[in-house]
């Protein structure tokens, strides 16, 4: 089939695919919860005969569809999951669930996901297997190692995986498909400093955490500055402190929380070795013991070479060489657990412009903010076009 057919009969299923977004955004779900987005997503999959496996991962569906006796297999995956935020933008199609709302554009992911899955199942020509994976719990960085854990590949090997976010700002009908990282990694870093409990007139009989605790804050703040080139990225953030019950008292224990997020694997190393250095040299010099979890929640996301290029022709092909950029404008030091994945798989996560209205063009996470129903048939047909050519008879 064409690319210009592809396009045209995305078009034409557009309207529809638009009142499926607009009810799935209507009916977030947060995190694992994602229900009846996953009901939704398997019942149509079922009525265009794929091969449905719900439960995967928890509420994770994985739809299969099979052409031919090819051995080729390819994995795309779009996330379910809504977030915690009351919606203030007024759209009629706006959130009915109090407290929970569509604003990072995963309706619009899990809807060109299906568009594209309607498609394939209708017209597609291709020699092999295709993976469609409807993941739950991006937000919370575990969807992803949780379908993982319950064996996603072994089940549904899958010789390379694919993914996209839409992106505020970007126009629609362009895309960035950028090689290498392209997400910063994210880790919760906990640190316990125990020290001896006393009287607030009497510091000498303690042994007090909370001098140490200050001094680790502000050491922390080298690491960046002086530990990091200037063009290595990474962010350093010290959002959680806990020490102390009243004026008077020195507390046993001090504990702070931190948020680490790097732009390379390399640089994740050097950052996670200085803290450690730092906060137990810091700690040791107090005389306070100190206890340190350092927990990965995403790695860096990292696009395999030859997958990417794959990517890249793929949408120049379906959006015009001149929409596609290689690299993008600004740095993102968000996270994605889609990291996961391609750390089993090679594969690719490239970025779709969202437009820059009132609401498409807001921030992600923003209160108003709304996935542009126009990126749904041209995401969908980069998808098509993606499973022609990976998995293309010859
Ligand atoms: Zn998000
Ligand atoms: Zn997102």
């Amino acid at each position: 089939m064409t690319n210009l057919i592809i396009k045209q009969q995305l078009q034409n299923s557009a309207e529809h695919f638009a009142l499926i977004r607009r009810d799935i955004h209507s009916f977030p779900e947060l995190g694992g919860d994602t229900l009846r987005t996953a009901a939704l997503v398997a019942e149509m999959l079922g009525s265009w005969g794929y091969e449905v496996h719900t439960g995967v991962g928890g509420n994770g569906v994985v739809g299969v569809l099979r052409r031919g006796n090819g051995k080729r297999s390819l994995g795309i995956r779009a996330d379910m999951d809504a977030l915690p935020i009351l919606e203030k933008n007024g759209l009629p199609w706006a959130s009915q669930h109090q407290g929970r709302m569509h604003a990072c554009g995963h309706d619009g992911h899990t809807t060109t996901l299906l568009a594209a899955a309607e498609q394939l199942a209708h017209t597609a020509e291709f020699d092999g297997t295709l993976n469609l994976i409807f993941q739950p719990d991006e937000e919370g960085l575990a969807g992803a190692k949780l379908m993982i854990e319950d064996d996603l590949f072994g089940r549904f090997p899958c010789d390379a995986v694919y993914a996209y976010h839409n992106m505020p700002g970007l126009p629609v009908g362009q895309a960035v498909v950028q090689v290498g990282g392209l997400m910063a990694s994210s880790e919760r870093v906990t640190i316990t400093l125990t020290g001896r409990g006393g009287h607030g007139a009497m510091p000498e009989r303690a042994i007090d955490p909370v001098p140490a605790l200050a001094s680790i804050i502000s050491a922390l703040q080298t690491v960046v500055s002086r530990n990091l080139a200037a063009d290595e990225a990474a962010v350093i953030s010290v959002g959680m402190v806990q020490a102390g019950s009243a004026y008077n008292i020195i507390p046993e224990t001090a504990k702070l929380m931190v948020s680490v997020r790097t732009a390379a694997p390399e640089i994740r190393d050097r950052v996670e070795r200085r803290i450690r250095e730092i906060v137990e040299g810091q700690a040791a010099s107090f005389g306070v013991k100190v206890d340190i979890d350092y927990q990965l929640l995403a790695p860096v996301l990292v696009n395999s070479e030859a997958e990417t290029e794959r990517m890249r022709a793929t949408a120049q092909k379906v959006l015009g060489s001149e929409n596609v950029l290689d690299k993008m404008p600004v740095r993102l030091m968000g996270s994605e657990d889609f990291a996961w994945m391609l750390k089993a798989r090679p594969g690719c996560y490239f970025i779709m412009g969202n437009g820059s209205g009132e609401f498409t063009g807001c921030s992600v996470h923003n209160d108003h903010y709304d996935f542009n129903d126009e990126v749904t048939p041209l995401a969908a047909a980069c998808w098509v076009e993606l499973v022609e050519e990976y998995l293309w008879k010859g």
